[in-house]
């Protein structure tokens, strides 16, 4: 088996190892990452000026590793097209440190690494740890060296897109299977003034508590200690919108 591993938090991050660690008894092991934190740079890519490769050693392990000074879904496209040696079997991108939960995953660096292997066809795992103040992997890498041999007993599909995240412990209560919640944010940006008088903004927030009745959602999941599994698809189409408006256009003149 033949598997790719990314991480947004940077090719020498302690979940890229982490995660390593949990691969190399499953098959061949290459590692494209950006060369620095990435996070929160979504399914960006780079079009306006060259990317750059290293081949770098990840310390304790024999794997081929390429830093890329570019995006998450910029290392994925560049290791297909070219880095490996041929097709991955898996995409797997994490363990990030933090949760990728609900609406956020559109923003996610770590997500959209797994969803440029889905959109080039292969079966794709985004792994994030719930938690950005511990940093316990033992639960997450307990869980990935077990799951991921049942998944690939049941043959892993080509585009299977998987959003996982695991809760900042040992030992978590459970695995559920979720859809995704939503997510949402107070006090989003801190309002400051520079040394030099000049006002800036910056990027925080904290997350709303989930509305009540919200159930079977990845954000419901994580809150209570369980590991989350959601299966993502990449089709944004409304269903429901598109009947309403074929039926809401049909018989007018539009043109
Ligand atoms: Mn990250």
């Amino acid at each position: 088996m033949r598997i790719l591993a990314s991480n947004d938090d940077g090719i020498h991050a302690r979940g890229m190892r982490i995660l390593v660690g949990c691969l190399t008894a499953l098959g061949d092991v290459f590692i494209v990452a950006p060369d620095r934190q990435r996070s929160a740079t979504g399914l960006s890519i780079t079009m306006h000026r060259p990317l750059r490769v290293k081949k770098v050693k990840i310390p304790g392990f024999k794997v081929t590793g390429w830093a890329v000074d570019g995006t998450p879904a910029d290392c994925i496209k560049l290791a297909i097209e070219d880095l490996l040696e041929g097709p991955p079997d898996l995409v797997v991108s994490g363990i990030n440190l933090g949760p990728n939960l609900g609406n956020d995953i559109l923003y996610s660096g770590t997500v959209s690494a797994a969803i440029e292997g889905a959109i080039n066809g292969f079966p794709a795992l985004a792994v994030s740890l719930a938690s950005y103040s511990s940093e316990d992997y033992s639960g997450a890498s307990i869980f990935l060296k077990n799951f991921l041999p049942v998944l690939a007993k049941g043959g892993l599909r080509p585009g299977t897109l998987l959003n996982i995240n695991v809760p900042a412990t040992e030992r978590p209560c459970g695995v559920k299977i979720t859809r995704l919640g939503s997510r949402r944010y107070v006090n989003i940006f801190e309002k400051r003034v520079d040394p030099r008088g000049r006002l800036y903004y910056w990027l925080a927030g904290e997350p709303v508590e989930p509305e009540d009745g919200a159930v079977e959602t990845d954000v419901e999941a994580v809150k209570n200690n369980y590991i989350s599994i959601t299966p993502l698809q990449l089709d944004l189409t409304d269903y429901k919108a598109f009947d309403w408006l074929k039926h809401l256009t049909e018989a007018e003149k539009l043109l």
